[in-house]
Order: structure tokens, then sequence, then C-alpha cells
């Protein structure tokens, strides 16, 4: 059976195509059902559109390791979007002084606090940067290069919607992006990060083409997997995410979900010592511009002096870490 998509403006249509041969007079007759699926009732939709649309991308094998290097049990990834005035304004279009001028303290203050921070500690991190970040303060590479322990990877363009565009425009972004940051920093991105942790139905397969061996926005497990597109293996690790291991919702005074720092570093306490006792991973998000202010980054000091009471741990930056997975599992 073939089944093909076809959009309209209001609805989605699915043919379906079954061949059957007549053998009583030997003459192939092929019959074609039509059904409109309406996409706001989809209790109504065949069982074969329902698989399609959740299949678009899955999780295929865990990749946990026997054990991360050195014989560590656990491995601990910290990363930081470095949005700035990216999501300060100028992915919506949004100009306003006051939003831009919290962006830029994310170059200004931020990053070199994180920087000391993850130097004094000896723990290898990776920045995901919006092109436009960088381009805005390209002098936040030569900061996170100097101890050439860190990585620096590839968060949009402009931290675009990427659900919003097209295939075309998402794909130019995505590429001019990647050469932005090679351009500005020397080297190429390997690991992709979505803006706003989403992805279009495109991006998995622009993510392909451009040859990242790594994907860090989804969240189908806590441990790292492969990635399925359309049930197939793509060869794609996935080092996944999680809202409760990210700074951004819990740590705005102007939203409804705000707590304290202190509090935060509990919940990320707990995460870390399940990942240990699981012998997994442990991956947390930060944002330089959020993370980075004196009271916040307490909670982060916190948890670094929580996690090196534990023997058994790797710190990796996400590449390090995908490149391990990947020899462990063959398939390098
Ligand atoms: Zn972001």
């Amino acid at each position: 059976m073939i089944s093909s998509r076809i959009s309209s403006n209001n609805s989605v249509f699915i043919v379906f195509t079954c061949c059957f041969t007549v053998f009583s007079c030997f003459i192939p007759t092929t019959l074609v059902h039509a059904q409109t699926v309406d996409p706001n009732e989809p209790w109504n939709w065949p069982d074969e559109y329902v698989f399609e649309q959740v299949n678009q991308v899955r999780a295929g094998r865990d990749l946990t390791p026997e054990s991360w290097p050195g014989s560590a049990r656990v491995a601990v990834l910290l990363s930081y979007d470095v949005d700035n005035e990216t999501v300060q304004g100028l992915r919506t279009g949004e100009i306003n002084i006051g939003p831009l001028s919290q962006g830029q303290y994310g170059a200004r203050v931020a990053l070199p606090r994180i920087v000391n921070l993850m130097n004094e500690e000896n723990i290898p991190a990776t920045f995901f940067f919006p092109a436009w970040s960088l381009k805005l303060a390209p002098e936040q590479a030569d900061l996170i290069k100097n101890s050439g322990q860190h990585e620096i990877g590839v968060h949009g363009w402009i931290h675009e919607m990427n659900t919003t565009l097209d295939r075309p425009t998402e794909a130019r972004l995505l590429r001019q992006a990647v050469e932005a940051i090679e351009q500005i920093t020397g080297e190429r991105p390997t690991g992709y990060r979505a803006p706003s942790w989403n992805h279009s139905p495109n991006t998995l397969e622009i993510v392909r083409e451009l040859g990242f061996i790594y994907e860090s926005s989804l969240m189908h497990d806590d441990r790292p997997y492969e990635l399925l597109q359309d049930g197939e293996p793509t060869g794609i690790v996935e080092l996944p995410v999680e809202w409760i291991l990210d700074d951004a919702p819990l740590f705005n005074p102007l939203g409804s979900r705000y707590m304290n720092p202190r509090d935060v570093m509990q919940v990320w306490i707990d995460e870390f010592d399940r990942a240990w006792e699981e012998g997994t991973m442990f991956l947390l998000t930060m944002h330089p511009h959020v993370i980075g202010h004196r009271s916040r980054i307490i909670a982060l000091e916190g948890l670094i002096d929580h996690i090196k009471t534990k023997n058994g741990v790797w710190f990796g930056t996400h590449a390090e870490t995908a490149l391990w997975v990947r020899e462990q599992a063959g398939m390098n």
C-alpha cells in the first residue's frame, strides 16, 4: 500500500492506493480511496496518519556505553545556549532597548564569569551559539577557546523559529550559521541544538545533510540514543535535554514559575544523583544571561561542589560524548 499526503489550506488529504489483482479475468485493477483528514479532529484520524505523524522523529537504540572514559560510571555535560540579544528581541523582530540590554549582559558580564568558573573547576563545557550572538560579540570565541577544552556548537542563525520557516529558508539559515561560526572561531561546529528546542518537519533532514554528528534538542530519553527518522536509523546521536534541566524557565522573575536558585540547585542535584545511581548521563542546559547573575551562579557552583563529592564522574563536552558513544556502539 502506498500512501501520500497532500496539504491544502484547511485540510490534509491522505490517498491510499491499493493494488489488487483480479485473477478471474487476469486484469489488474487499482482501487483508490481518498479520505479527508481534518487536522482539528485527531480522534478521527486513520491509524496510518497517526503513525506517520509520530514516527517523523523517534528514539532508536539506547547508546549508553558500558562505561564512560576513565571507567567512569556517569557522564556530566554542562552546556550553555549563548542566546544573548537573539532571544531579547532579535528573533521576533520586536526591538526594545531594555530587553536588548539584558542580552548584552550575557556577553559582557555572564560569559566571562562562567568561563572563569569552568576553567577554575577544570570542567569542559559546550557553548551553543546563534550565529548573530557571536557576530555581535566575537570576543566570546577567544574567551571560550583560550583553555582549549571547550566546544562551540551551533544554535541557529538568529534564534529563528524554525517551525515557521519553509525548507529552503531553514536550510539556508543553518548553512550560513555554520559558515559564520566557522569563520569567527576557525572551527566548523559538529553539534546542533535547535533554537527553542523544536524541530520543523525538515530540521533533522537538514541536520543530516550538513554532516552534524549529534543533535541536542529533543526529549525522548535521559540517556544518549540514536535518532530514527520515519522509522529508519539516522546515525545521529541525540544528547537529550529537559525543561527541568534548564535554567531559563525557573529563573524568570517576570514569569509565573520563578524558583529560588538554591531550590533549583536541589532539583539538579537530585537529577544528578539518580543519573549517578543509574550509571547514565546528566546533561544541564544554561544560558549565560540567565545563570551568569551573581545570585544564580551560586546554584551552579553548589551543584559542581556536590558532583565532585562523588567518584566515577566524567565531565565531557557534547562532541566528546557523542564520539565516545558512537565508538562504543560501533557507529564510527
Ligand atoms: Zn536558545
